[in-house]
C-alpha cells in the first residue's frame, strides 16, 4: 500500500518509477554536476595567475565540502614553487611559516602522481608531522593537477565537513574538478607569459628607442649596459668591444659592477666567455660561476664575484662580431630562452646603433679636421682681404670696390662657421675650460645688448631689457655666457622680420636664475621645438625672414655651453607668433664641475 501513491500509482512496480535511493542519487549526481560547472566557471572566471590560483584553492574547498583546502604548484623537478591555502587566516598561515617542502603525504602525493585518501592525517604512519602552529587536521583527500599527462601541481582538501572522513565519490568529483582547474592554471600562465612578453617587447622598443637617440660613443655604451640590466631585471651588465686587431675585448661600460683601478678592463679571448662565444658565435650562459673558478670577474657593486651570467655577441651581420654584453646575477640562476632571445634581439639594436654613432663620430672628426686645415688659407684670405679694402684708393670703379668687400664679407662668415664647428668639437670633446668669476648679471646683459644694439637698430629692430629684480651677483664664465647671449640674440635678430621687436627679461630662483630673450618673430612649430638643437638642423627659411644664412650650429654649442655650466636651454613658442629661448644657470656655478 505503502507504493501505491495518490493518484493510484504502484511506484515500486511501475517501469516508470525508480527507486526512492536511485532517485537521490540521481539527484544528488545533478547537485553535484550543477556544483562542478558553477565551480569551473568561477575558476576561468580570473586571468591573472595569482587570482587563479587562489580562487581554485577557494573553489575547491566549497565544492569539496572541506574546512580546509590547499593548491601546490610543482616544477618539473616536483618541488613545490607555490602553496596556496584557503581556510587558513592570513595570520596562521605567516605563523606557520614556510611552505611545506613535500615530504611526508605531500610528498607521496606529488611522487606517485594518485589521489590520495588517508581518514586521520595525523595518525597515519606515513606522516611528517605538521609544523608548530598548523591547526589540527584529520582527513585528507589529495587529487593531482595535471595537464597532458603532466604532474603541474596537487589540491588537498582536509577535514571534511560534517563527515569523519572523504568518500570515494568525493574523489572522483575533486578529480574532475582538478582537470579543469589544470586548464584554468595553463592559461594563466600563457596569459601571464604573454603579457611578460608583450611588456619586454613594449621595454625592448622603449629601450632601443633611447639608444637611437645617442650620439656620443660614451653616452650610448653607458645607456646600453644601464638598458641591458633594466630589461632582465638584472642588477650588473658591461659592455665589451673587440680591439681592432681583434685580439681582446676591451670594457667600455660597466653597470652595477666595481670600477677597476684603470677604468679600462680588457678580457682576453682565451680565458673569457666572451673569447668561448666569439668562437661559438652564439650566446652562453653560466648557471653557476662557482664551477669557473680560473675565470676572472670584475666584482660587483657589494664587493661579491657574479653568481651566473650571460654573454651575448654583439653582431653587425651574421659573421661579424663587435663585441658583447654581458649580464650579471648576484644568485646562481638559469636564463631562459626567452631571456636569451630578448637579450640578442637588444644586442641587434645595439649593434646598429654603435655603428650609427661610429660613422657620425668619422663625419665629426673628418669635418673637424677639414675645419682646422682650412683655417689658416681663409686666415691669410680674410687678412689679405682687410689689407686690401683698407688700402684700395677710393677712386676706383665701384663694382670693383663691391667685389673685394664682397670678399672681405664671405671671408668673415666663412671664418665664424668654422670657429663654431671647431668649438663645438672642443665642447664635445671636453677641450672647453671654464673661467669663473663673480659678476653682476644685469651688468653683464646690458653691456653685450649695447654692443649688439646697431646690428638691431640697422633692421629697424626694438631691442629692449626688462629686469624687475635688483642686482644678482652671480658666479660663471663670463665670456662663455656672453657666447650664449650673441648667439640668442643674433638668431632674433636674424629671424624676426625688420620692425620687429625683441626683449631680454631674467628672473631669479632659489638657486639659479632664468633669463629669457623674446621676439616676435616667425615662432618655431613644436616638433621642431627640439630638432632646433640638433647640430646642423635648419628650418626652412621663413618668407618674411631677410637672413637665410648660417651653419645650424648655433643653437647646439649654446645648449652644450649651459648644460656644461649645469644649467638648461630649451624654447618656448607658438609658430607664428614668436618664440622666447630660455636659459636657466645656477646662481653660483661650481668650479670643480669643469
Ligand atoms: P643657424 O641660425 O645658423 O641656422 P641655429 O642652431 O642658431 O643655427 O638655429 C637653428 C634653427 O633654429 C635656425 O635655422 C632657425 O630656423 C631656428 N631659429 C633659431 N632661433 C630662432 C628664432 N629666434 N626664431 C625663429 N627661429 C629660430
Amino acid at each position: 500500500m505503502d507504493n501505491i501513491s495518490k493518484n493510484g500509482f504502484d511506484e515500486a512496480n511501475s517501469p516508470f518509477f525508480l527507486p526512492n535511493a536511485q532517485v537521490k542519487a540521481g539527484l544528488r549526481m545533478m547537485q553535484q554536476l550543477e556544483a562542478l560547472t558553477t565551480a569551473n566557471v568561477d575558476i576561468t572566471r580570473e586571468l591573472n595567475l595569482e587570482m587563479v590560483l587562489q580562487r581554485i584553492a577557494d573553489t575547491a574547498r566549497d565544492f569539496g565540502g572541506a574546512n580546509y583546502s590547499a593548491l601546490g604548484i610543482v616544477n618539473s623537478a616536483g618541488v613545490i614553487t607555490s602553496f596556496i591555502t584557503s581556510g587558513i587566516s592570513q595570520t596562521e598561515r605567516e605563523q606557520i611559516g614556510a611552505p611545506p617542502r613535500g615530504h611526508g603525504l605531500l610528498g607521496i602525493l606529488i611522487e606517485q602522481g594518485q589521489p590520495l585518501r588517508v581518514p586521520d592525517m595525523s595518525r597515519d604512519p606515513r606522516r611528517s608531522g605538521f609544523p608548530p602552529h598548523h591547526p589540527p587536521m584529520t582527513s585528507l583527500l589529495g587529487v593531482p593537477v595535471s595537464l597532458e599527462g603532466r604532474v603541474v601541481g596537487n589540491l588537498y582538501l582536509t577535514d571534511k565537513t560534517g563527515s569523519v572522513e572523504f568518500t570515494a565519490d568525493d574523489e572522483r568529483w575533486i578529480i574532475l574538478f582538478a582537470q579543469q582547474a589544470a586548464i584554468a592554471v595553463e592559461n594563466a600562465n600563457l596569459y601571464k607569459k604573454m603579457s611578460e612578453a608583450h611588456q619586454r617587447a613594449q621595454t625592448l622598443a622603449e629601450l632601443t628607442s633611447a639608444l637611437n637617440r645617442a650620439i656620443e660613443p660614451g653616452e650610448l655604451f653607458q645607456q646600453i649596459t644601464r638598458a641591458a640590466c633594466h630589461l632582465l631585471e638584472l642588477p650588473a651588465a658591461a659592455l665589451y668591444l673587440l680591439n681592432n686587431r681583434r685580439t681582446f675585448f676591451e670594457l667600455e661600460a660597466q653597470t652595477g659592477l666595481r670600477q677597476s683601478e684603470t677604468g679600462k678592463d680588457a678580457l682576453s679571448l682565451e680565458d673569457s666567455i666572451a673569447g668561448q662565444v666569439l668562437v661559438s658565435q652564439r650566446s652562453l650562459s653560466v648557471p653557476d660561476t662557482s664551477r669557473l673558478s680560473k675565470i676572472l670577474f670584475l666584482p660587483m657593486t657589494n664587493g661579491k664575484r657574479p653568481q651566473a651570467l650571460l654573454v651575448v655577441p654583439i653582431r653587425l651581420n651574421a659573421q661579424h662580431i663587435v663585441g658583447v654584453i654581458e649580464v650579471y646575477s648576484v644568485e646562481p640562476r638559469e636564463f631562459s630562452q626567452e631571456e636569451i632571445a630578448l637579450l640578442e634581439a637588444f644586442a641587434d639594436q645595439a649593434a646598429l646603433s654603435l655603428e650609427r654613432v661610429r660613422i657620425y663620430q668619422q663625419k665629426e672628426d673628418f669635418l673637424s679636421m677639414t675645419a682646422h686645415d682650412l683655417r689658416a688659407p681663409l686666415t691669410a684670405i680674410k687678412m689679405s682681404s682687410g689689407l686690401l679694402q683698407s688700402s684700395l684708393p677710393d677712386n676706383l670703379p665701384q663694382p670693383l670696390l663691391q667685389l673685394v668687400a664682397n670678399i672681405s664679407r664671405n671671408s668673415e662668415r666663412l671664418n665664424a662657421m668654422l670657429e663654431d664647428l671647431l668649438d663645438l668639437t672642443r665642447l664635445e670633446q671636453g677641450r672647453i675650460h671654464f673661467k669663473l668669476s663673480k659678476v653682476e648679471l644685469g651688468s653683464i646683459v646690458r653691456a653685450t645688448a649695447q654692443t649688439l644694439l646697431p646690428m638691431f637698430e640697422g633692421k629697424g629692430q626694438t631691442l629692449s631689457l626688462e629686469f624687475t629684480a635688483p642686482t644678482i651677483p652671480v658666479t660663471l664664465d663670463r665670456h662663455r655666457f656672453e657666447q650664449i647671449l650673441v648667439n640668442l640674440l643674433t638668431n632674433a635678430h636674424k629671424y624676426t622680420p625688420a620692425g620687429g621687436q625683441v626683449l631680454i627679461s631674467f628672473t631669479r630662483l632659489s638657486e639659479c636664475f632664468r633669463l629669457y630673450i623674446t621676439d616676435n618673430g616667425p615662432g618655431i612649430p613644436e616638433n621642431e621645438q627640439e630638432l632646433i638643437f640638433n647640430r646642423y638642423y635648419r628650418r626652412a627659411p621663413h618668407e618674411q625672414s631677410t637672413e637665410t644664412t648660417g651653419s645650424g650650429l648655433g643653437l647646439p654649442i649654446a645648449r652644450r655651453l649651459a648644460e656644461l655650466q649645469n644649467g638648461k636651454l630649451w624654447v618656448e613658442s607658438t609658430a607664428g607668433r614668436g618664440s622666447t629661448f630660455c636659459l636657466e644657470l645656477p646662481l653660483e656655478a661650481i668650479s670643480e664641475a669643469f
